[in-house]
């Protein structure tokens, strides 16, 4: 600006020219100069908002991959939850179909069938053997096994094991770091887990399983169905306590007269449809008050218990030996003829002749049995008609001197009632 100034003041035409070109010059300089500045500044501040917003970018990019991660982490652990749940349920409607139909068996053979039947299913994979303790608590005795265990002796007493000897569940690993039960086999190095089955009045049973002892503990199906045994076979051996106590005679251990009604409608029905007799011996013990008044009431269930024996002794497979109530027996027979049912009670009546009871000290003897015989369908076509027959005869053998065998019919004419020797 100075030098356009002087340039001006010397007034020449070069020198205007000259100081115009200078302040043209200048003008440029200043125009170009702002707007390089302004550029500058922009490019700076493109290049900030760029590299943030690259940043963000990347860390959106980050987010949004965990994200992903932990979805699919989330999405893998619900598959493992619902199929955990899915085995639950399975596992549970097995055991209440288990324990339903156990509740049901009647026979030691129904038991067994029903838990070799669903423990493969309730815990697949694991190979086992379910052991039933005795009424005496002495003894365990295998009823069903699965899965090809083979580890362990099939009956043994409770302090062979020590899930029982501590009653709680025993696991123990392949690898020796726990104490081996003395009812597995040495030859088997496995692991395996004891469970012992408790009911309400003690332990009932025991349930043995090979397998890894860290799995057996984490398996809540084989937990489940454990816990489920024990109530199970308590209320088993309960029920059948029961029905043996409604079917016998306290004192010799017999069927009762309840259970002789059923059994007589049963095999007479089986009778008729295969065209076969049923022989029917009823029979009193003679002169038993004199017993009981000797040898005390005492003495007499010592007498009524060992001729029980002798009838159980006596029969044979299919035949029934009842106390038909106080010193009166019946035998039933089942496809037994008239002449067969005969010798039968005549051979009950001379084993009896023949029977000693000690009591206190003394003999008991003799003890003799009056008998009546009929058969069916040749004495009558229902039980009762056949009994009463049977019934009859055996006091016809009192009148005729005790200590006889008589058959319903034989001795028509002979006096209904006569006066007893
Ligand atoms: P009979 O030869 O005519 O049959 O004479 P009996 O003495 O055997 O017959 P009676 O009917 O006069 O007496 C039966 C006796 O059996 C009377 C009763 O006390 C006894 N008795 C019945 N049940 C039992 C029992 O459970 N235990 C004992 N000890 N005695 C019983
Ligand atoms: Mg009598
Ligand atoms: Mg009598």
């Amino acid at each position: 600006m100075p030098m356009a100034m002087a340039l001006f003041i010397l007034g020449d035409s070069r020198s205007v020219e000259m100081a115009l070109l200078i302040l043209a010059f200048s003008a440029v300089l200043a125009v170009a100069g702002r707007n390089m500045h302004r550029w500058i500044e922009s490019t700076t501040r493109l290049q900030i908002e760029r590299e943030q917003l690259i940043d963000r970018l990347q860390h959106a990019t980050e987010t949004l991959e965990s994200e992903v991660t932990t979805s699919r982490d989330r999405e893998t652990a619900l598959q493992d939850i619902t199929a955990a749940l899915e085995d639950q349920t399975r596992s549970v409607h097995l055991i209440n179909g288990m324990v339903q139909r156990l509740q049901e068996a009647t026979t030691d053979q129904e038991l067994t069938e029903i838990i070799a039947g669903y423990a493969p299913q309730i815990i697949p994979g694991r190979p086992g053997t379910l052991f039933l303790m005795n009424n005496s608590q002495n003894l365990l005795t295998a009823i069903a096994s699965w899965g090809d265990a083979t580890g362990s002796e099939m009956d043994f007493p409770p302090d062979n094991c020590w899930a029982l000897r501590r009653s709680q569940t025993h696991f123990v690993p392949a690898d020796g770091r726990e104490v081996r039960c003395q009812h597995v086999h040495a030859a088997f190095s496995g692991g395996y887990a004891c469970y012992p089955l408790l009911g309400r009045g003690g332990i009932v049973g025991l349930l043995y399983i090979e397998a890894d002892a860290d799995a057996a503990g984490q398996d809540e199906a084989l937990n489940a169905f454990a816990g489920n045994l024990g109530l199970a076979l308590a209320n088993y051996r309960l029920r059948e306590a029961l029905r043996v106590m409604s079917l016998r005679d306290p004192l010799t251990g017999l069927f009762n007269r309840r259970y002789l009604e059923e059994a007589l409608v049963l095999e007479f029905g089986r009778a008729s449809r295969t065209d076969e007799g049923v022989g029917i011996i009823v029979g009193d013990l003679d002169h038993f008050k004199r017993l009981n008044d000797t040898h005390g009431h005492d003495g007499g269930d010592a007498a009524l218990r060992a001729v029980a024996q002798v009838l159980v002794s006596n029969v044979r497979k299919g035949d029934i030996a009842c106390r038909h109530g106080g010193e009166e027996f019946v035998l039933v027979l089942p496809g037994a003829s008239l002449e067969q049912t005969r010798e039968r009670a005549d051979e009950l009546r001379r084993t009896l002749a023949q029977l000693e009871v000690p009591f206190h000290g003394k003999m008991i003897s003799p003890i003799t049995m009056s008998i009546g015989v009929a058969v069916y369908p040749k004495h009558g076509s229902s039980p009762d008609a056949v009994l009463r027959q049977a019934d009859k005869a055996m006091y016809q053998a009192k009148q005729h001197g005790r200590d006889r065998v008589v058959v319903a019919g034989s001795l028509q004419g002979a006096p209904d009632h006569g006066v007893p020797i």
